[in-house]
C-alpha cells in the first residue's frame, strides 16, 4: 500500500495489523477496505480515504492513453498507463496495458508442392514498435480482464517519447529520414514514431478529446 494511491470502493488497503480503519474505510475479516473512491492517507496510526474533487472514471475502450513501456517479453510489451487529468474528471488505468507483437507466420506449404522458391527466411525477431523505457501515445482496443491492450496502429499513436539505448541521451527526430536519432552519439533506432512526438501540448489536446 502507499500513501497518496487512488483507490476505489472495496479496494484493499492495510490490514488492521498495520493500521487502525480511519474515515471512508472499512474492516473486514483484519482487512482494511476503501468505502469511497480517493486517495489513501495515513495518520495516527489510521489509513483513511480523502475523497477527491474531481469524479473519477475508468479507462475504457477507444481511448487514447500515455504510458511508458515497462518490460519487454517475446510476444508482448507492459505499458504503465498514466492517469489522464480533465478539468472535471480523473481517468485512470485500474491494471497494465499491454501490446502485442505481431509475428511472422510461417509460409505456407502449398507453395512449396507448387514449384515456387522458397523465400529466404525472415530474420526470427518479430518487428517491434517502441522499447523498454519509451513514452507512448496508444488506443485502447480492447478492456481484458488482466490487461487492457493497446494498438499503436493509427496514424497518431506511436512514441512520443524516447532515450537512447547506447548513451541514455535523448532521441530527437529528424523529419528527413523519419527517424529518431540520438543527440549524443547519433545512433538512430527505428520506433513506430508519433506525430505527436515530443510535444506534450497536441498529445493532452488528442487525450481530452476521449
Ligand atoms: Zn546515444
Amino acid at each position: 500500500m502507499q500513501e497518496n494511491m487512488l483507490v476505489m470502493p472495496g479496494d484493499k488497503i492495510a490490514t488492521e495489523e498495520e493500521f487502525l480503519p480511519g474515515s471512508n474505510t472499512y474492516a473486514e475479516d483484519g482487512i482494511i477496505y476503501a468505502a469511497t473512491t480517493g486517495r489513501v492517507k495515513i495518520a495516527d496510526g489510521k489509513a483513511t480515504v480523502q475523497t477527491v474533487a474531481r469524479d473519477i472514471e475508468k479507462i475504457n475502450r477507444g481511448m487514447y492513453i500515455v504510458g511508458e513501456v515497462t518490460d519487454n517479453m517475446r510476444s508482448v510489451m507492459f505499458v504503465d498507463i498514466d492517469t489522464i487529468y480533465t478539468k472535471s474528471k480523473e481517468f485512470i488505468a485500474i491494471k497494465d496495458g499491454k501490446i502485442i507483437i505481431e509475428r511472422q507466420r510461417p509460409k505456407p506449404a502449398f507453395r512449396e508442392r507448387r514449384g515456387e522458391a522458397p523465400r529466404p527466411e525472415r530474420p526470427q525477431a518479430p518487428e517491434k514498435d517502441c522499447g523498454v523505457g519509451d513514452i507512448i501515445l496508444a488506443k485502447v482496443q480492447y478492456n481484458d480482464p488482466d490487461a487492457y491492450t493497446l494498438t499503436l496502429d493509427d496514424s497518431d499513436s506511436g512514441v512520443i517519447h524516447s532515450v537512447c539505448d547506447r548513451c541514455g541521451s535523448e532521441l530527437e527526430y529528424n523529419s528527413k529520414e523519419n527517424v529518431l536519432i540520438c543527440k549524443e552519439c547519433k545512433y538512430n533506432q527505428p520506433r513506430k514514431i508519433s506525430p505527436h512526438y515530443n510535444n506534450a501540448k497536441s498529445v493532452e489536446k488528442l487525450l481530452l478529446m476521449t
